[in-house]
């Protein structure tokens, strides 16, 4: 039996299982398909990279929704202050953001990144990068396609043929065969593949017979469909202090404040991200999506209309609303947007917009601009330690499981707690049959 364990994927998810058996003594390859490790990862820490958040326990596992309670002993076992530690063993500080947000100290992952992957060589771990994962052959072996932009293309081919034919035995150049005491996979969701996570995995563990619910955008913008007007005059225009809401298939409403921005076919940004699950159910199941938003959510439906029906002498109505009721800009372009002539000058039909404002979505925006992915191997068709009931010896961790999560630290908390639990989950698999082995001699 080969000793040596594969993790596939050198995102945060492979990169903490790498770790977590390099320092239990276990010695631990690491391919990717990419250049280099960790794209996204560093993509994260450009923007300002939220790692965890402050919140208690029980609000930060709840936000995982449907899958927390698949996913609370993943996070119990690794929660926010055991990641900061983490973090801070590293050499890197965390601080607390207003939004009760935690932040690496320079807001970056580099310097983190760089720190981590000097700690993984030193614990022996080998890196193989330009190694992209294709499927098994027929002795079980993992088989890569090697190398650059041509191989890549190769790569593609057979992986959309992987699934219905058997692997070829015959290795090209550019090909590497690899035996493995375990494999972890940790190949990301569908969102911005061109940093290495394209979600081409699907029809490989499908064919296994493993569930993977259908990968879907998470933390997305949508498709609304402005007039050209409005498109051309406000796309890129943020949208500040607004109230929206949404009810989801299961009649629940979602409502949240804060800022999103107007883009040239609809809306995306921070507010609508965390209303996003709900969105994106609502359009599969009824077609579109109705988004209320509050334009005024410091004032009540009784101010606003005694505002806008205070006498406004010669002023034109955008400075009566202006001044009134601080609605400019692209706020009012969105009233223009949904409100005809005669809507804009009855007080009522205006005060009951700017205070519930209707938005159509009608799609999400696709997977590939998504900021993460919902959807995955499903829980189910695993065991308790993260391996495929299908393919012992293989595991799975990170965005590639079927759970999703608004943006905020819980992605990347989620990744680095089920990388670090399927690392201890492939020791104990490892001991496990060793020690049947040792107990058949
Ligand atoms: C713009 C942006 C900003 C973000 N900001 C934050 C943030 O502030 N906070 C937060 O919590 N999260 C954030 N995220 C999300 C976070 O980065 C991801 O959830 C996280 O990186 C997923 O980790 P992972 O290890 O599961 O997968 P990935 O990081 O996607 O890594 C998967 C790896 O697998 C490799 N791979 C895929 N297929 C193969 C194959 N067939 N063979 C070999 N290798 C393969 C890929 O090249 C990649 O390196 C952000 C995401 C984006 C896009």
């Amino acid at each position: 039996m080969p000793d040596r364990v594969a993790v596939i994927g050198a995102g945060p998810a492979g990169l903490m299982a790498a770790e977590t058996l390099a320092l239990a003594g276990y010695p631990v390859d690491v391919y990717d398909a990419m250049p280099s490790v960790a794209r996204k990862f560093l993509l994260a820490g450009k923007g300002g990279m939220n790692i965890t958040h402050s919140e208690p326990l029980p609000a930060f596992i709840g936000r995982y929704g449907p899958r927390a309670q698949q996913l609370d002993p993943v996070i119990r076992d690794f929660d926010p202050d055991a990641l900061r530690a983490w973090v801070d063993g590293l050499g890197v500080g965390t601080f607390v953001g207003t939004s009760g947000r935690v932040f690496p100290t320079d807001m970056k992952a580099a310097p983190l990144l760089r720190a981590w992957l000097q700690r993984l060589r030193e614990a022996g771990v080998r890196f193989h990068m330009r190694h992209r994962w294709v499927g098994w052959d027929e002795d079980g072996a993992l088989r890569f396609v090697t190398g650059g932009p041509v191989a890549a293309g190769r790569a593609a081919a057979q992986l959309s043929s992987a699934a219905s034919a058997p692997a070829s035995s015959g290795l090209a150049d550019d090909s590497a065969s690899v035996q493995a005491a375990a494999t972890v996979l940790a190949l990301g969701g569908a969102s911005w593949p061109r940093l290495g996570s394209d979600g081409a995995w699907v029809p490989l563990l499908s064919a296994l017979g493993t569930t993977v619910a259908p990968l879907k955008p998470a933390n997305c913008g949508f498709d609304i469909g402005w007039t050209p007007f409005f498109s051309d005059k406000f796309a890129g225009a943020p949208l500040r202090a607004i109230t929206a809401q949404v009810t989801d298939p299961q009649g629940v409403t979602h409502a949240r404040t804060g800022e999103c921005i107007v883009t040239a076919t609809g809306i995306e940004g921070g507010l609508i991200y965390a209303l996003s699950a709900a969105l994106r159910d609502a359009i599969a199941t009824a077609g579109s999506a109705t988004l209320t938003i509050d334009l005024a959510p410091g004032l009540s439906f009784e101010r606003v209309l005694e505002e806008i029906q205070w006498p406004r002498g010669s002023r034109s109505m955008a400075n009566h609303l202006r001044s009134r009721v601080r609605i400019e800009g692209v706020k009012a372009g969105l009233l223009r947007e949904v409100l005809d002539a005669n809507g804009f000058s009855d007080p009522q039909r205006l005060a009951r917009t700017i205070k519930a404002l209707p938005l159509t979505l009608l799609a999400p925006r696709p997977i590939a601009e998504a900021i993460s992915t919902a959807g995955g191997v499903t829980f189910e068709s695993m065991d308790r330690r993260g391996m495929l009931k299908a393919r012992p010896g293989v595991f799975c961790a990170g965005e590639m499981l079927d759970w999703e999560a608004p943006t905020g630290g819980y992605l990347l908390t989620a990744c680095l707690a089920s990388g670090r639990a399927v690392g201890k989950g492939v020791a104990a698999w490892l001991d496990s049959q060793a020690g049947r082995s040792d107990g058949g001699t």
